[in-house]
């Protein structure tokens, strides 16, 4: 079952609103068994929303519009549905009530803009809005559906769930559809597709895979679609055990968590505690890690010590060896590591000291080079990495990174 979605608005095309209602919708919609063929998006104008329909009908079985509901004349969606399906507007008594409770309980009067909006299509099905007041509308024609709801995401949403899925799914017997995640770190994704260039090759060719890079991370993606789920799913774990017989050290997660919260359970298992002394990361590995609940369990701070006296100060690090080898070096991450550990009493720790860029980069220490060190009650270890040459991306890469670098410490 092929499905499209259909975004109109100007503001999408000229870079105001971010079209978060496509990808908010396809997601809900795969996970229920449509095939999402295709997003379009076009502007409030009539050949330019014709043709798309056109095409996504020729295309797809059900094609879910959003915008272009709303009651002001660069709104054109319901007029020009309505006459596309040869239908006419006439009055909805029920949609008028809703319209009149909304405008009311605002303290407003009635309009007639807000009565032309309980105008619905004589040929469609009206999707009751509970939170707006442009109503939605359900179309079918040929097999066809085409459902045609406002563009304000939170009404879109509340439609979607509480109708228009219920009635996807009474209306269309749609198949499973099983997505699962292998997360990796510490692994380009050139690297990675060459170790698993074998696997890969001899995949069941009812599994799709895909591999979904960000900074320091690759996420693998492994999909297929049938009629039980039970055999979905083991045939897809069947490939991952194989997954990780080749790229075991790698993975940090199949169940779709991210590294910190990973991290937190492995630290709460060991009744242990983490603290980080932070330069170039400037607090964002502490904000990583707070960002889950019940981070108080185990973290105890974050020294952001990004001036060499804050190194010296807060941290003990030597100020003859900042002079000697300067604060981005192993001698200087390796003291930061300790210090806070001992400063902050914790069981591990973590500490950074890099070049984030784009300025401050010299021959010999270019921008993105960055030194991570780890520490627990054993010792200390320390990496350097060589990252590129945004600012941002460094701080990101080197907040995995070293959140890497300590989950291996801890489960080694
Ligand atoms: P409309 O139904 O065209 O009156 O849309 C109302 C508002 O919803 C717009 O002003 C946008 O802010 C928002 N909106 C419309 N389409 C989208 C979309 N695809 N994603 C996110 N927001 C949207
Ligand atoms: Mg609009």
């Amino acid at each position: 079952m092929k499905l499209d979605i259909l975004s109109i608005g100007d503001e999408l095309l000229i870079g105001q609103t971010l079209n978060t209602n496509a990808h908010w919708l396809s997601k809900e919609l795969n996970l229920i068994g449509f095939q999402i063929r295709q997003h379009t998006t076009v502007s409030d104008e009539e050949i330019a929303i014709i043709s798309a329909l056109n095409e996504a009908l020729g295309n797809s079985d059900v094609v879910i519009i959003t915008g272009g509901l709303g009651p002001t004349k660069d709104d054109l969606t319901l007029n020009i549905l309505t006459k596309y399906f040869g239908g006419k507007l006439i009055m909805n008594e029920d949609v008028y009530q809703d319209i009149e409770k909304m405008v009311t309980g605002r303290g407003y009067e009635m309009n007639e803009l807000n009565r032309q909006q309980a105008l619905v299509p004589d040929n469609a099905k009206v999707l009751r809005n509970k939170n707006g007041t442009a109503p939605g509308t359900w179309f079918e024609k040929d097999g066809k559906i085409v459902v045609s709801m406002p563009g304000v995401p939170y009404e879109m949403k509340a439609m979607t769930s509480n109708t228009v899925i219920p009635w996807l799914k009474e209306k269309i017997e749609l198949p499973v559809i099983v997505h699962k995640m292998i997360y990796t770190q510490g692994i380009p994704e050139s690297q990675l597709a060459e170790k698993l260039e074998d696997w890969e090759n001899n995949l069941p060719n009812t599994i799709k895979l895909a591999y979904l890079p960000s900074p320091g991370r690759v996420k693998l993606r492994l999909s297929s679609i049938g009629n039980n789920r039970q055999e979905i799913e083991a045939t897809i774990n069947k490939e991952i055990e194989k997954v990780k017989t080749i790229i075991g050290k790698n993975i940090f997660s199949l169940t779709e968590d991210e590294l910190q919260v990973v991290i937190g359970d492995l630290l709460r298992k060991e009744n242990a505690t983490l603290s980080t002394a932070e330069s170039c990361t400037g607090g964002y590995i502490a904000h990583l890690i707070t960002q889950v609940s019940g981070a108080s369990d185990y973290f105890k701070g974050a020294v952001v010590s990004y001036a060499n006296e804050t190194k010296i100060e807060s941290l003990g690090v030597n100020a003859d060896d900042i002079n000697q080898y300067g604060a981005v070096s192993k001698q200087i991450v390796e003291q930061m590591a300790i210090g806070v550990r001992t400063k902050l009493n914790t069981n591990y720790s973590i500490a950074t000291s890099g070049v984030a860029g784009p300025s401050g980069g010299t021959d010999e220490k270019p921008v993105g080079t960055v030194w991570i060190a780890v520490a627990s009650e054993d010792g200390v270890v320390s990496k350097t990495f060589q990252f590129g040459k945004d600012r941002a991306i460094n701080i990101e890469r080197s907040a995995i990174a070293a959140l890497g670098m300590l989950r291996s410490l801890i489960i080694q």
